[in-house]
């Protein structure tokens, strides 16, 4: 049987009858327009190879995994909510391509998961990517979590993420170095991704509408810090440099007001910070936040 997981009427009907209720303490904020998920599955699969698969984060009552479904060969969503797996399964009883496991997406082992449920498709030369409308309490942990789960000396196994986020989430995410909306997160992405603004969302599309605008951004994993040219090439040197770098991003943005001699000489020293900082080509009296994650890498080479 088909179901309209869009149509609020639906959703309500299926939610009464599995006695569950939207759950403000998991972020539930369920989309009700056909056309929102419609479009975030489309922009999803126009980074996907073939065969494809994707991760959907908390499928909710499955209006995006349904469109999901449409555009990709497997889909495979975690959800956290024990109430919504059995919903889901009378929801997507249609679809021979989805699968939905009960869990914490903050507690899987990534590529555990992604070896258990789509070898087949990479095996096969496919593309796996993540998409979700997510829960907004816990943006940044998932997305660091994602950035952390690889080992930085190998290309990231992910064709993309696309994610709803908040839309004060979306810009820090896609900000240029030296913007206001520059920070810790958006270094720390973009050493193994590119990201873009899709689109935004007004809380109308959402059962209950959330207090704020939503944003669809596309996260396109890249070379990763190997593509940055002042990274060594052995694998133990790469992971040690990459932490480094990590390091020196997370110094930089603690003491965001300080200039980067004094936010870093602690660690290294001023007159090293000076000295290194000089070899880049910046000044002496820059603060971190107008460092790009490439000016991160090249610092990190000096230090
Ligand atoms: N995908 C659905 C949609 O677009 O209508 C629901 C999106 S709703 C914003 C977020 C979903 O993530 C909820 O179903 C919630 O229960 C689930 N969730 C919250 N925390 C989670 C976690 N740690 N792991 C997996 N799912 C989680």
């Amino acid at each position: 049987m088909h179901y309209d997981l869009c149509n609020m009427r639906t959703v309500r009907e299926l939610m009464d009858k599995y006695s569950v209720s939207t759950k403000k303490s998991f972020g539930q904020n369920f989309l009700v327009n056909p056309a929102v998920p419609q479009r975030i599955a489309r922009a999803a699969a126009s980074m996907a190879g073939s065969p494809s698969g994707v991760i959907e984060i908390g499928p909710g009552a499955g209006a995006l995994t349904q469109c999901l479904a449409e555009e990709f060969d497997r889909v495979v969503a975690v959800e956290l909510d024990r109430g919504l797996i059995p919903l889901l399964g009378e929801a997507l009883g249609e679809y021979d391509n989805v699968s939905v496991a009960e869990g914490d997406f903050l507690a899987t082992d990534l590529p555990a998961f992604i070896e258990e449920h789509f070898s087949d498709i990479t095996g096969a030369g496919g593309t796996v990517g993540i998409c979700a409308n997510l829960p907004y309490y816990i943006t940044s942990p998932v997305i660091m979590k994602i950035m952390e789960s690889f080992d930085p000396s190998k290309p990231m196994p992910l064709a993309f993420m696309t994610f709803m986020v908040q839309t004060e989430v979306a810009r820090r995410l896609a900000a240029p170095a030296g913007s206001a909306d520059y920070g810790s997160i958006t270094a720390s992405i973009a050493l193994r991704a590119d990201v873009s603004k899709l689109f935004d969302v007004s809380p109308g599309n959402f059962l209950p509408p959330p207090k704020v605008t939503s944003s669809v951004v596309m996260m396109v994993p890249h070379k990763g810090i190997t593509g940055f040219p002042e990274t060594p090439a052995d694998e133990v040197e790469i992971r040690r440099f990459d932490s480094k770098v990590k390091n020196l991003i997370a110094l930089a943005f603690g003491m965001r007001r300080k200039t980067l001699v004094n936010a870093l000489s602690a660690a290294y020293g001023k007159a090293e910070v000076a000295e290194a900082l000089g070899k880049c080509g910046l000044r002496a009296d820059i603060r971190g936040e107008k460092l790009s994650a490439a000016d991160f890498c090249r610092l990190a080479s000096y230090l």
